[in-house]
């Protein structure tokens, strides 16, 4: 072989060697940021704990607050007073049910009543504890500092927590009338039940996802997977809580279906999701549901998980349904080996 062709040859090996570098070097470049995008959760939340505690014993120390009691009312009037306080806009929406009058509070930010989401929790206490292991106690109301006064205390403290330049994606509802099923005729979840009946189908599609915060206070909180939610929307929450390091609590185990808020709204086609301790703590409809089986430090980690699902949506926007969320990191990691193939296709052929 002549050494002129031999050189050539040589020198093509040379090029293939080299095009071969640059290729992998393409490939290694290309693949590396989707491990190292930036982290979910840039917004670092400034939700405080110990304000929702103090919104969780501001109720209690009104007693227990059973539907059409001057208690519920009184803890009303706080809890449109926090929320004015805070620049939101309140509306009652009034309702009666079984002769009683019932009150739902919304709270929407400057008057926007496009909000994409809704965060709820009931604001009523059952009013009996009938679940008590004291017979004598089970004509007691329950005080319901956890079971009510937890989840009002996390969506007040959000109304002040939350940026202020995203706050009109969230709207604040607090339903009356949950907790009073199987005593003397009554349903559960009756006013959610009536929320959601007054939505207009507009409405309806508006809304990305609804919330709900129950009984999320004891100090040995544990949150799994409440069955009925809508899974994509569960998953997103639950990511969220991985990255802040609330695995602990934000169980990866299933935690039954749950008559409860959320309820509604999933069958009026609005994906929801039911944050609920369960199984449900041992003093639950008894007389022990006081404000030292609740910590501030549970309460934290509840409402930091919302706070930054809400500032996630604002820059990364996802819509839930059953099948999963569109996510546009996962399209472009399926595409990204075609890419990756065709540059080097065309880098071969040069
Ligand atoms: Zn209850």
């Amino acid at each position: 072989m002549p050494e002129k062709v031999l050189r050539e040859l040589f020198f093509t090996e040379c090029m293939v060697v080299k095009h071969m570098r640059v290729a992998v070097l393409c490939l290694f470049l290309l693949s590396v940021p989707f491990p190292l995008l930036p982290s979910q959760n840039p917004h670092s939340p400034i939700f405080n704990g110990s304000n929702a505690y103090e919104h969780l014993t501001a109720q209690t120390d009104f007693g227990p607050r059973p539907p059409g009691s001057d208690n519920l009312s009184l803890c009303r009037q706080y809890i449109v007073d926090t929320l004015e306080t805070y620049n939101w806009t309140v509306t009652l929406q009034n309702f009666t049910y079984k002769d009683v009058d019932c009150v739902n509070i919304i709270g929407t930010w400057a008057s926007e009543e496009s909000s994409q989401y809704v965060f709820g929790a009931h604001y009523d206490t059952r009013p009996f504890a009938d679940n008590d292991p004291d017979v004598n106690n089970r004509n007691e109301p329950v005080l319901g500092a956890n079971d009510g006064a937890s989840g009002v205390g996390v969506l007040l403290e959000l109304a002040i927590a939350l940026p202020i330049d995203i706050r009109s994606s969230v709207e604040l509802v607090f339903f009356d009338a949950e907790d009073s099923g199987n005593i003397d005729g009554w349903d559960w979840i009756v006013g959610s039940t009536y929320y959601v009946d007054q939505l207009t189908p507009t409405r309806i599609d508006s809304i990305n996802g609804m919330i709900l915060v129950d009984m999320v206070g004891d100090a040995n909180l544990r949150l799994p997977r409440e069955g009925s939610s809508t899974q994509s929307l569960q998953d997103a929450v639950w990511d969220i809580a991985t990255d802040l390091s609330h695995g602990d609590i934000f169980l990866e185990e299933s935690g039954g279906s749950i008559i409860d808020d959320h309820r509604p709204f999933l069958l009026a086609g609005i994906p929801a999701l039911d944050l609920i301790h369960t199984p449900f703590p041992w003093y639950w409809h008894t007389v022990e549901d006081t404000p030292d089986k609740c910590s501030a430090e549970s309460l934290e980690v509840v409402g930091e998980v919302l706070e930054v699902f809400i500032v996630n949506q604002s820059t990364d926007f996802s819509t839930f349904t059953e099948n999963g969320t569109f996510d546009v990191f996962l399209v472009a990691l399926l595409v990204s080996p075609i890419v990756i193939v065709g540059i080097f296709i065309l880098y071969r052929r040069k």
